[in-house]
């Protein structure tokens, strides 16, 4: 079902007024939702610089149990209520298929993390409603795993799949992850799907935010998805990759330049 010789021409997964899959999309907010007045400080700032979707996390699987794992419920409501007052589209993370009720209930897509990319019973029970869901790309797994979990969701009769590249590990470490582009050209040959890059989780490192933003667009990407927090030195998490509203002003303005010499 995901493969191209299935279906010949691009999906277009349209949430509320956004279509993802069609003109290019950008993504953003911070890592995890952390107050009212963090979310709408950033919601206004990242709208004004073009994104439609805004995201934010209210169930963080972290790597370690002692770092901060999300307001859960709380954090739902209130990515929910700064989507209402800005009139964008909400992306937040789901972790068990028990929440899929209430996650879909305040928020409009739904994103599987790295980490869950192959809880297959997530996926099938994600499949079995209609949400948009954000596929995002183990951290360890082929473009073939990735593709057959995103089978998974569309076996069940759920067509509105998102695939989001956010990294892999390899043997460097000097960046979190190695964005692997490759990944979003091949796929974009191999599935019909829409391709998001998250150059954020895909490399760790603020710096390098901008630079493989403009790489994701001239390879073909249908958008981004950004860590934008407005003090990014006192996020809860993921700071050091997360860009302040006007360095996000920025590549936007950047990724927009490319986007109309292609
Ligand atoms: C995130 O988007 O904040 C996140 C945890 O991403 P990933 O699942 O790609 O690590
Ligand atoms: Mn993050």
């Amino acid at each position: 079902l995901v493969s191209r010789s299935a279906k010949p021409d691009n999906t277009v997964v349209r949430v509320k007024d956004v279509d993802i899959g069609g003109n290019f999309v950008m993504m953003a907010g911070p890592c995890a939702v952390e107050s009212y007045e963090q979310m709408i400080e950033a919601a206004k700032a990242v709208k004004k610089s073009g994104a439609k979707v805004l995201r934010g996390g209210a169930y963080k699987p972290r790597s370690s149990p002692y770092s901060f794992q999300g307001l859960e419920e709380e954090g739902l409501k209130i990515l929910n209520a700064v989507g209402r007052e800005t009139g964008m589209v909400t992306i937040t993370e789901i972790v068990s298929s028990s929440h899929i009720d209430k996650v879909s209930q305040y928020a409009d897509i739904l994103q599987v993390g790295s980490r869950n990319m192959q809880n297959f019973e997530l996926l099938k029970e994600i499949g079995k409603s209609n949400m948009p869901v954000l596929l995002k790309r183990g951290l360890s797994s082929t473009i073939e795993e990735w593709l057959n979990a995103a089978e998974y969701i569309m076996k069940e009769g759920n067509p509105n799949v998102i695939l989001c590249e956010r990294g892999i590990r390899t043997f460097e470490t000097y960046t979190r992850n190695t964005l692997d582009l490759n990944a979003v050209a091949a796929v974009k040959n191999l599935s019909h799907l829409p391709v998001i890059v998250d150059p954020s989780h895909g490399t760790g490192r603020r710096d390098l935010i901008a630079p493989l933003s403009r790489a994701a667009v001239a390879v073909g990407a249908d958008g981004l998805i950004i860590e934008v927090h407005p003090h990014p030195d006192m996020a809860l998490s993921d700071g050091a990759q997360s860009l302040t509203p006007e360095e996000f002003d920025k590549v936007s303005k950047e990724v927009n330049k490319i986007l109309l010499a292609l």
